[in-house]
């Protein structure tokens, strides 16, 4: 064994010791950190030849890059929506390295029943029934990418083609019609072989709204004259957290021929609290669906769940058996599930919390930060140089400048908030008029920091 490598061995937990306590700085420091790293980042080290060692590893981390790292685990950075890990959740992410499962299969560890445990009470948090399968992934863009690759099968069963052997050419043409679809939705499309230019936008409902025109949607699946497509529900829009009437549009499926997959990415978490529940209404219609878990379940990057119904069709685009050893039996391992073979197991960070918290301990988190929204949103409702583009249904505050709200102006304001170092919102385009959103995802924010915020934009829009 190499020397440093052999001394790490020899003090394998002093080094997880010196990492704990750099840890325990950094996160005791993170409420006051500034949001976003302030100047370039440094030039490139070369390689090195001779290894330092752990703690030389540590203290050279610490010294070059850690100081340009944002804050964005912290309670002011309201920026796209982040979310931060909670304190549990941390501990399970480091027990992932610390034990170094491969989840690909059993291989001879529990550690596959435990992420069917984590993805049974994800799967009645969010109020689906068991008709519905899921496994993590690693983010949003995956489990929409995983649940339209489902569909697309489903295409090819409804048409007599076998996708996953005939290629998705096939199928012909397909149609997908969504209203207001996350960018991530004609990604999947583009990595599945569907095209970014089979995406129908189907209009919105009236009234300043990015929910879906069931009416219209209807139209559109009429005028396919029985030719089976998939229709992607949105059930929490980025910019207004709107919600598609996903029980309104699952009943369509009576007299269309469709696969409905629901972006839920942060908006399932309305299925948390009973105020908000109604919102994800006939989710279980659903024939898959998409949760992220590093945004509104706290836990760190990378980790969100998908679910189906159809975990025969999942298997058939994702096995990875020998053609001619057939389809696995029984419950599949997860290498037949989604895109990786070997994956770490990323479900210890949600069980952790889940453990920790419970149901309730998120519901709390969930209905401080829409509280919290809304009182952004009062505040700069008052203010005389913002004002809101759209009331603030959920945690989201989408509002621009009272005057002139041009492309430049809007990135200036972002900049000048960032440069603060007291909060971070994005820019965003909504119904054609630039503007910012403030997205509250953060298991530590407060009422103070929401104030902090308000200030700051006050400050920067007077
Ligand atoms: C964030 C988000 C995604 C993409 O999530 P990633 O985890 O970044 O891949 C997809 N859909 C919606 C509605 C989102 O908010």
């Amino acid at each position: 064994m190499h020397p440093t490598l052999a001394g790490d061995l020899s003090r394998f937990p002093e080094l997880l010791q010196s990492a704990r306590d750099f840890a325990a700085r950094e996160v005791a420091g993170l409420a006051e950190r500034p949001v976003a790293a302030a100047g370039p980042a440094p030039a490139r080290a070369p390689l090195p030849e001779d290894g330092a060692g752990g703690d030389a590893a540590i203290a050279r981390f610490a010294e070059r890059w850690a100081p340009g790292f944002s804050g964005s685990a912290g309670p002011r950075y309201l920026g796209f929506v982040t979310g931060g890990a909670t304190p549990a959740s941390v501990a399970g992410d480091w027990l992932t390295s610390a034990f170094d499962q491969n989840l690909s299969g059993a291989g001879g560890s529990w550690a596959a029943d435990l992420e069917r445990e984590t993805v049974a009470w994800l799967r009645e948090l969010f109020g689906l029934g068991e008709a519905h399968s899921g496994a993590f992934v690693t983010g949003a863009t995956a489990s929409n990418t995983v649940g339209l690759a489902i569909g697309r099968e489903w295409l090819g069963e409804r048409l007599g083609v076998d996708v996953s052997h005939a290629g998705a050419a096939a199928l012909g043409p397909v149609d997908v019609l969504s209203g207001s679809p996350h960018s991530s939705v004609p990604k999947a499309m583009s990595v599945l072989g569907i095209g970014r230019d089979r995406l129908r936008r189907v209009p919105l409902l009236p009234g300043n709204r990015e929910a879906v025109d069931v009416a219209a949607l209807e139209a559109e699946l009429a005028r396919l004259e029985g030719r089976p497509a998939i229709v992607v529900a949105n059930a929490g829009t980025v910019n207004t957290v709107d919600f598609d009437d996903l029980r309104a549009i699952a009943a369509l499926k009576d007299r269309y021929d469709f696969w409905l997959h629901v972006d839920a990415a942060f908006g399932g978490f309305a299925a948390l609290c009973p105020e908000y529940a109604t919102l994800v209404d006939g989710l279980d219609a659903a024939d898959s669906v998409c949760v992220d878990l590093h945004k509104w379940l706290n836990v760190p990057y990378d980790a969100a769940v998908q679910f189906t119904r159809r975990r025969d069709l999942q298997v058939k685009v994702f096995h990875n058996a020998s053609p001619y050893l057939g389809l696995p039996a029984g419950e599949p391992d997860f290498l037949h599930l989604t895109p990786e073979n070997s994956r770490r197991l990323r479900a210890l960070p949600a069980w952790f919390s889940l453990v920790a918290y419970g149901r309730a301990g998120h519901r709390e988190i969930v209905e401080r930060n829409v509280a919290l929204a809304r009182r952004l949103g009062a505040g700069i409702d008052a203010l005389p140089g913002l004002r809101l583009l759209a009331p603030v249904r959920l945690n989201v505050v989408c509002f621009t400048l009272a005057e002139d709200p041009t492309e430049d102006r809007i990135d200036a304001l972002a900049r000048a908030v960032a440069g603060s170092g007291e909060a971070y919102v994005t820019p965003t385009v909504y119904g054609g008029v630039a503007g910012l959103r403030a997205a509250f995802s953060n298991w530590r924010t407060s009422e103070a920091d929401t104030e902090r915020v308000l200030g700051v934009l006050a400050a920067a829009s007077s």
